[in-house]
């Protein structure tokens, strides 16, 4: 059952979660099937909305597959365990898909969540926070205050639960990394900008894991709605250059460095498109439509005609500056 109707779902008009909901009526089974598939990790649950993947020694990386219409979470999540606290990350789209992640939670570790992330804004990334609170004690939650901010006035619906539960956020230094000390592990959540004016990734050194939040896309094509994309590409080759590590990204099956580099070949065939359009003056809505990815670049799943306008769009108020 997917609780929210899909007009509501187009509502969510500055999210990753607007392109999804078209995709979900649009997208030929075939391709829903092909996207949703390989699993890097062990599977330990699967559900219409997504699967939760064993990827380290007390890590576990929720992939979403909403393509086949379920918006339960929609976003990539996951669950990281210490000895004395358990973290999650995103809130995901609906209550019932957080609520989902921490009863995970609680089989695989014994503890309901006692902390839980939002890497940015974006609807699909936190409007199920209120599901945390639902079967166990509320978690910390932290984030950044634009991302409370921007969640709290941008993303409809607005329910007062989920408004509850941003007014009680601990604020993230939005220009220095936050430790959080799970016992025996310790979390690092980065600032870092791109994909919205403010996002966090979550990194554990041993072992080597990476929760990319909406920075880093696999097998399908990002959102430009609110990137810097000049930034975007930035930060991505920032994050490819450290350890090599497993990332779990923000929409896709988990990737590796070898998925990383192919994610920046696509970020940078978008650019010289739009840098090659706008010397020309052609408008940036032609231009996108026009555009195809060279085949070389693989199969990156394309929701809507809108999608590749958008990148068009935010390079060219890039390059207006
Ligand atoms: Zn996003």
């Amino acid at each position: 059952m997917v609780p929210t109707s899909r007009r509501d779902f187009l509502r969510q008009t500055g999210t990753c979660a607007a392109h999804l909901g078209l995709a979900a009526a649009v997208l030929p089974p075939g391709l829903a099937r092909r996207w949703t598939a390989p699993a890097v990790g062990r599977i330990v649950a699967a559900e219409p909305f997504g699967r939760l993947e064993a990827v380290a020694d007390g890590v576990w990386a929720l992939i979403s597959t909403p393509l086949g219409g379920d918006f339960t979470t929609v976003a990539n999540g996951g669950i990281v365990a210490g000895s004395s606290g358990v973290l999650v990350i995103e809130g995901l789209m609906q209550p019932a898909g957080a609520t989902w992640l921490a009863e995970q939670a609680r089989t695989l570790t014994g503890r309901w969540p006692t902390h839980a992330v939002l890497t940015h804004y974006h609807a699909d990334h936190v409007n199920g926070l209120a599901g945390y609170s639902a079967g166990g004690p509320a978690p910390k939650v932290l984030a950044t205050t634009a991302t409370r901010d921007q969640a709290r006035d941008k993303n409809l619906p607005a329910e007062p639960a989920r408004l509850t539960r941003l007014a009680d956020v601990v604020v993230l230094d939005p220009a220095a990394a936050t430790q959080v000390d799970l016992g025996g592990r310790t979390v690092r959540i980065e600032p870092l900008t791109g994909h919205t004016a403010s996002d966090v990734v979550v990194t554990l050194a041993d072992p080597a894991v990476l929760f990319a939040g909406d920075l880093i896309w696999n097998g399908m094509f990002p959102n430009y709605v609110d990137a810097a994309p000049i930034q975007l590409a930035q930060t991505v080759r920032s994050l490819r250059a450290g350890p090599d590590r497993l990332v779990i990204p923000g929409h896709g099956p988990v990737a590796k460095a070898a998925d990383v580099d192919r994610y920046l070949a696509v970020l940078q065939a978008v650019e010289q498109a739009a840098r090659q359009a706008h010397a020309r003056g052609q408008p940036a809505a032609e231009a996108g439509a026009a555009f195809a990815l060279p085949a070389s670049l693989g199969e990156w799943t394309l929701f809507t005609k809108q999608f590749m306008p958008t990148a068009f769009q935010a390079w060219y108020r890039e390059l207006a500056r």
